[in-house]
């Protein structure tokens, strides 16, 4: 297979480790387009910008040199020459990216820059984010919905972000998810399956369940 798998899920949908894993086992590259968002949270908050100056955020988005690596065995991505790849899980970086999502002008900028990349080489790759099988690769070869109803998504990103889930990590986490689920919503539908694109509820399986499951599609 070398063609394009396009993957889209909610935070907590466990899409990130499965699009990885299905990318290193067939050996295609891997697009995680969230850090791109959180990359340009970063620049602005590096900056001292408004965030709600979205002129200015934009202006700084289009002029950013964003260096997206694209091997599963460690996506990094450099804004300006600084590497971000660990500095763009920061929790800050979370609370706000929804305010650089929301921005329409960084949405084209952005989207205009993983569609070259997914088209870069021609070689086969797996993108993931919340509107990859409806705007940025519609023309998918494969397009998937990741999905996971609350608790399950809620236990695994307090597992992710606090190694447990405890009581404390669980309300601290649903807290997290429920805001910026409300936001993101607000641009894009990515809780829908958009047509022709295969629906897969995570909930009940494991990881390595997810993975086969993807695979399949993948083989069909
Ligand atoms: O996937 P991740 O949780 O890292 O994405 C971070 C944020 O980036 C999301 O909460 C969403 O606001 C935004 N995003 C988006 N469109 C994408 C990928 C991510 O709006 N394709």
């Amino acid at each position: 297979f070398r063609g394009v798998i396009a993957v889209d899920g909610p935070s907590g949908s466990g899409k990130s480790s499965v699009c990885r894993e299905v990318a290193r086992t067939l050996g295609l590259r891997y697009l995680d387009t969230g850090a791109m968002y959180r990359a340009v949270t970063w620049a602005a908050l590096d900056r001292g910008l408004d965030l709600t100056d979205q002129p200015a955020v934009a202006a700084l988005s289009r002029a950013l040199v964003l260096d997206v690596a694209t091997d599963p065995a460690s996506p990094r991505i450099a804004v300006d020459g600084v590497d971000v790849t660990a500095a763009i899980r920061q929790t800050r970086i979370s609370e706000n990216v929804s305010a650089i999502a929301t921005n329409l002008d960084v949405r084209s900028d952005l989207i205009a820059r993983q569609r070259a990349l997914i088209e870069e080489k021609g070689a086969g790759i797996v993108a993931e984010g919340r509107d990859i099988t409806t705007v940025v690769a519609p023309d998918a070869d494969v397009r998937l919905l990741l999905t996971a109803d609350e608790n399950a998504r809620i236990a695994r990103r307090a597992r992710e972000l606090h190694g447990n889930d405890d009581a404390a990590s669980l309300a601290a986490t649903h807290a997290q998810i429920a805001t910026r689920d409300a936001r993101d919503s607000t641009v894009v539908d990515f809780l829908v399956a958009a047509d022709g694109v295969v629906e897969i509820d995570t909930s009940p399986l494991t990881f390595e369940q997810v993975v086969a499951a993807v695979l399949r599609v993948v083989s069909e």
